[in-house]
Formats: structure tokens, C-alpha cells, sequence
């Protein structure tokens, strides 16, 4: 995020946040995070996450931001095993005492990163406490662009998934019906006045004709 980045090389998003995330954010490069975590936070991404699932995605990415600042490399899952073996319940003491000590020959330091982990409470505090403003803050084009995104995904899954379907049906010979297309579009009428709108014509009018003098006034 190169945009946030001020000259005298703090970032806008976390300079104003004294918590242990804001404290760990330049070492570990939390910036780059952020956006995704507050879209998993307040479910402008397609999942919404748990406050649990977001502390191990901000665990994770400073264990890889560690290994990368080490020079270590590593394969795809490495980052997540790795960091289950360093932390789950499940896992043999020496396990992780064996774990601990290939990263520290690696010249990862390992307890510096261990106790930089953050937990739950701390993530949910930062999310609620110091990103506050800056997550009731996207824009409304924001919005709106992020929503068309998401429902243009779904219509393209439901295109996919009834060509299969039929596809597959056809092929079986269940069903017969030569060379054809799938379309899908959806519409949303108004009950107030029964005019029908697809979904991208609503989005960019952002209003039903029999409700225009409502829209944009803010008193
Ligand atoms: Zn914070
Ligand atoms: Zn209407």
C-alpha cells in the first residue's frame, strides 16, 4: 500500500494506533493486511471470518513476513503447517521444540516472532477500537463497486454450474437439446411501483424512478 505511506515512512493506517498490532505493524509489513482483513471483518468479502480465524491470518502473516525477512523460502501450506506446529494444542512438545529450532537455524528469530503473535482480544480491539472510523468509511461508490463485483461473480457460478449441469444431463441423454447458451440475469422490482430493474441497471441508477427525491438528501 504505497499510496499510505507518508514520507518520513510511517503509514497513515497504523500510525495513529498504539496497540500491539499498531506497535508490530511496520516490522511486519501488517499494512498489506488490512484491507483484507477489515472486508473479512465486516463481510464485504465473500466469507466473513471469526475474530479467531482473523488472529490466525494475522499470525500467519507475520510468520511469513519473518521467514521472508530471513530469507527463507517456502512452499505453498508451509506457512500455515508451520505455524500450526508452532502453536496447536495438538502438536507434541517435541515437535515444536524441533520446529523452533530449524527456523532459529535458519536465522529466523523465532521468539521474537512467537511472542509477536497477537490474540483474539487483541485483534478485535484494533478492529473495533482503533480501525473504527476506517471501517464505517468505504465510500458509497466503494460499496457499490465491491457489491457489483460480488454479485457479477455469482451470476457468472450460476452460469458455470446450470451449463454443467445440463451439459451433464445431455450427455447421459436425460435430456435433449442441441448446441445452447446460459444466461442469467436477475431483476429486482419495486413493490411500490412494479417497475423491474436488472440488478446492474439498479445499482447504477441507485434509485427506482418513484423514489428519486429521496435519494441524495442527506437532511
Ligand atoms: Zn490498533
Ligand atoms: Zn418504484
Amino acid at each position: 500500500m504505497e499510496a499510505m505511506t507518508t514520507p518520513n515512512g510511517t503509514s497513515s493506517a497504523t500510525s495513529s494506533c498504539d496497540c500491539k498490532l499498531g506497535r508490530i505493524a511496520e516490522r511486519y509489513e501488517l499494512a498489506r493486511l488490512y484491507e483484507d482483513l477489515v472486508a473479512y471483518w465486516t463481510g464485504d468479502a465473500d466469507e466473513q471470518y471469526s475474530i479467531r480465524t482473523l488472529a490466525t491470518l494475522v499470525n500467519q502473516h507475520i510468520l511469513e513476513v519473518a521467514l521472508e525477512t530471513a530469507g527463507v523460502s517456502f512452499k505453498e501450506g508451509e506457512v500455515e503447517n508451520t505455524y500450526r506446529l508452532l502453536t496447536d494444542d495438538d502438536v507434541s512438545s517435541g515437535t515444536r521444540v524441533q520446529t523452533r529450532n530449524e527456523l532459529q537455524r535458519d536465522g529466523v528469530p523465532v521468539e521474537q516472532v512467537e511472542s509477536d503473535f497477537v490474540s483474539h482480544q487483541t485483534v478485535y480491539n484494533h478492529l473495533t477500537g482503533c480501525l473504527e472510523t476506517s471501517i464505517e468509511t468505504p465510500s458509497d461508490e466503494e460499496r457499490l463497486e465491491r457489491s457489483e463485483e460480488k454479485l457479477g461473480a455469482l451470476q457468472s457460478r450460476t452460469v458455470a454450474v446450470t451449463s454443467d449441469t445440463i451439459d451433464r444431463l445431455k450427455r447421459n441423454e436425460i435430456l435433449e437439446i442441441g448446441e445452447f447458451n446460459v444466461n442469467v440475469s436477475v431483476t429486482v422490482t419495486c413493490e411500490d411501483c412494479f417497475q423491474e430493474y436488472t440488478v446492474r441497471d439498479l445499482l447504477e441508477n441507485r434509485s427506482c424512478d418513484c423514489q428519486t427525491e429521496s435519494v441524495g438528501d442527506d437532511s
